[in-house]
């Protein structure tokens, strides 16, 4: 999507700090990390929000949770523990529409959340 600005990460049109690539995915640190380790995880294909996900693109959804553990491991948060998240749509607080999750560690969480 020409408008999407996850999208123009993917096409390098904007920077980003790219932790991850391959051909389906992309992994980032967050702009505006809330923790010492915070890094965005997306599909490349433009899928709005979780709720919007369907059929094949679930497979994705594997593809990035994979992708996720392998980063955890390489940053050394893996048997501290860490938390992942998704904000879907208005009420999941998300602002930038195009699938994304949360991979944040190096301290740790409360709950609930707010
Ligand atoms: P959400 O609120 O779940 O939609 O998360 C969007 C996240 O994207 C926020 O944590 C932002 O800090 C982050 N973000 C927005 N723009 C950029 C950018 N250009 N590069 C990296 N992270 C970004
Ligand atoms: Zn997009």
């Amino acid at each position: 999507m020409s408008d999407c600005i996850f999208c123009k990460i993917v096409n390098k049109e904007i920077p980003a700090q790219i932790i991850y690539e391959d051909e389906s995915v992309l992994a980032f640190n967050d702009i505006q990390p809330q923790a010492p380790i915070h890094v965005l995880v997306i599909p490349k294909k433009h899928i709005s929000d979780m709720a919007s996900v369907h059929g094949e693109d679930f497979l994705l959804i594997t593809t990035l949770f994979k992708t996720m553990q392998k980063i955890a491991q390489e940053k050394g948060i893996e048997d501290e523990g860490y938390r992942i998240v998704n904000n879907c749509r208005d009420n999941g607080g998300q602002t930038v529409g195009h699938l994304h999750f949360h991979l944040i560690g190096g301290r740790e969480m409360r709950w609930p959340p707010g």
